[in-house]
């Protein structure tokens, strides 16, 4: 069951929250005089929607959720912060996270002087149960997990996910940034089962929409109703909604561009595999691949000195000289493997 006071900040529950003059007033005016606005310029001169329910309605359909199980953020990590500023005590509570995994979990959690607890996974980025739970206690709020997991590509166990769900008596939050390019279903279909689930999605990767930032969080609508309770009210301006309400429509397209790029990864596997300098390429649900070479901060700076950016991930719990790349475009990757063709090995 839904134990929201056992789960949320005494002060988050007991928040009064701002009422603007969009929340007061809701209908169809004819004549708005109650916010400030400057009368000229439409539509712009108006504030938007604070809980943009017009296109909450048409993600609720291509996602298959209510719309009171939404919330949107700017970016996925505006959805990380606010479940820290929501759950989370700072100098006292602590959360769990798998290791290696998303940075933005242990920078907010730092922002918010909240204790991380990362919970090394295996050679292969699969992770214990018991080790995970082991390392939480009566202050632990949230489990993060990444699935698809960045920086190693990888599908978590939904088994094992679900394990932790039932037994852990916090939130479990599912970073599923990456989930259209997996073939694997998700936890959206789950959010009526655990009370304690946070599902987040991004349009920053499969939808092609990095810089218009927004992210989305599914969860109980009483979750939702207290994250925009915290939230900055016009945090998602007009002119994101009204782009990303267009991107819906090319729905389409998204998924195209997925097939497209899924069908990729698997080229440039085959051709990373055929490089001397290569060691291992890591299975990949994602629409990057990450391998490691004999010398990978040699073979970042040869490539950096090329024009060919990736991104090194030698330094990381896991990762030694392994750097992660993203799937571009047949082009991009052909440039790719033809600058490694020639690194002297
Ligand atoms: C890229 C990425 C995101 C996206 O964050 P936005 O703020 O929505 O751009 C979220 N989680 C993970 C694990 C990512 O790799």
């Amino acid at each position: 069951m839904l134990e929201l006071e056992k789960w949320v900040r005494p002060n988050i529950l007991r928040l009064e929250p701002y009422s603007s003059a969009r929340n007061e007033f809701t209908g169809v005016a004819a004549v708005s005089l109650d916010a400030n606005e400057n009368p000229y310029n439409t539509p712009y001169n108006r504030y938007p929607d604070p809980l943009q329910k017009a296109l909450k309605k048409k993600i609720a359909t291509v996602k298959g959720v209510l719309p009171e199980q939404i919330f949107l953020g700017v970016g996925s990590d505006e959805c990380i912060d606010v479940l820290y500023r929501t759950f989370c005590v700072p100098g006292q509570d602590n959360v769990v996270a798998i290791e290696p995994t998303y940075g933005m979990y242990k920078v907010c959690a730092d922002v918010n002087d909240i204790e991380y607890r990362p919970v090394r996974m295996n050679e292969r980025f699969d992770f214990d149960v018991e080790t995970l739970l082991a390392r939480t206690d009566a202050k632990s709020k949230l489990i993060f997990f990444c699935s698809p997991n960045n920086p190693s590509g990888n599908c978590l166990s939904a088994e094992k996910i679900e394990e932790v769900l039932r037994r852990f008596a916090g939130i479990v939050a599912v970073d599923e940034a990456y989930i259209d390019f997996s073939s694997r279903p998700g936890f959206l279909s789950r959010l009526d089962q655990y009370d304690n689930l946070v599902v987040m999605h991004t349009f920053s990767k499969a939808w092609g929409s990095a810089s218009v930032r927004l992210g989305m969080a599914f969860a109980h609508p009483a979750i939702i109703a207290l994250f925009n309770k915290i939230k900055y009210p016009y945090n998602i301006n007009l002119l994101t909604q009204r782009y990303v309400s267009d991107m819906l429509d090319r729905y389409d397209q998204v998924r195209a561009w997925v097939k497209e790029l899924v069908a990729l990864r698997e080229v440039l596997r085959g051709e990373l595999a055929a490089l001397p300098i290569v060691r291992e390429i890591f299975p990949s649900d994602a629409n990057f691949l990450l391998v490691r070479f004999d010398n990978a901060p040699a073979v970042y700076s040869y490539l950096t000195a090329r024009g060919i950016i990736v991104r090194n991930r030698h330094t990381v719990v896991l990762c030694d000289n392994c750097l992660r790349i993203t799937v571009g475009t047949a082009e991009e990757n052909r440039l790719l493997i033809q600058t490694l063709q020639t690194y002297p090995s």
